[in-house]
């Protein structure tokens, strides 16, 4: 969940609460950096503030939130040792992922009336956070506040950072590049490459290129997914049709190139609403019992 506000607290004990606008990175280098915590109360977690066009408040380094703050979230351990802008997903909790996936695949074979029903109460959830974020914003002007760089307050900023957002491959517009992502549409296409593959993604004549990179094979805990993209290339022949979810970083290397969505681990993506390593084990034993039949 994004952190909104930050409390400062000054070397003789006074708390003041901050907001983004209230911050420039001078500011910050000069004053407020290691003094800065978590706006939940009781919660001893120290806040820092990342500069650039998309400030925004962040937990610092290894510091824990306590367990009822609702800003608390579950550090996986990221040990690509490739390059460090793998690190973006870190703040996503696995069950919120698993979550995700799980509601994508159930959107993507919703019935038309569940369709209909369901179009006129989406997107609650950012509406009522930004309802919030108001308020909270209105009760901190009524105190003084440090300095104010006369930045545009970002609208983007009001997303809670752990709302996964989910497209269909042909929902994916130019606002999306960039940004982590739920992909849902049906996988047409597997080219194995090494250990891993790429996989082409459709939703209405739209595509997309999923791709699992360096830092993928690297990790350590996507060691049950190598080789195994075979599976998908026979769920494919048994099905007919395969369901593809998946959540990355959505990517776009040149206007006329079809976009592409990065995954970094192996429990990101389901195929047939099943986990790839999963698929693996199934085949794997069927194939053994059909021997022990034949023999
Ligand atoms: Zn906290």
């Amino acid at each position: 969940m994004r952190i909104l506000s930050a409390v400062y607290v000054a070397d003789d004990g006074i708390k003041k609460e901050l907001i983004l606008r209230d911050i420039t990175s001078f500011i910050y280098e000069d004053q407020l950096k290691g003094k800065l915590y978590c706006p939940s109360e009781n919660c001893k977690a120290r806040i820092s503030y990342s500069r650039g066009k998309k400030a925004h408040f962040r937990t610092w380094r290894m510091d824990e939130h306590s367990n009822e703050c609702i800003f608390r979230f579950d550090r996986i351990a990221l040990n690509t040792g490739v390059n460090t802008t793998e690190t973006i997903n870190v703040e996503i909790p696995y069950s919120r992922k698993q979550k995700a996936l799980q509601e994508a695949f159930r959107i993507m074979n919703l019935s038309e009336e569940e369709r209909a029903a369901q179009s006129s109460n989406t997107d609650s959830k950012p509406r009522s956070r930004e309802r919030v974020i108001t308020r909270s914003k209105k009760s901190v002007t009524g105190m003084q506040m440090v300095l104010f760089d006369g930045e545009e307050y970002d609208h983007q900023l009001l997303k809670p950072r752990t709302y996964i957002w989910k497209r269909l491959v042909d929902e994916i517009t130019l606002k999306d590049i960039g940004e982590i992502r739920l992909v849902m549409g049906n996988v047409v296409s597997v080219r194995k490459i090494g250990e891993v593959a790429e996989l082409v993604v459709e939703h209405n004549n739209q595509s997309i290129k999923v791709v699992f990179e360096e830092a993928f094979i690297a990790e350590r805990l996507n060691s049950s997914y190598l080789n195994k993209f075979w599976t998908i290339e026979r769920l494919m022949k048994e099905t007919g049709n395969v369901q593809f979810t998946g959540i990355g970083d959505i990517r776009k290397k040149s206007v006329v190139e079809v976009p592409e969505l990065v995954i970094y681990h192996g429990s990101d993506f389901k195929v047939n609403n099943i986990d790839m390593s999963s698929l693996a084990v199934q085949f794997v034993r069927r194939n053994f019992e059909e021997e022990q039949d034949s023999s």
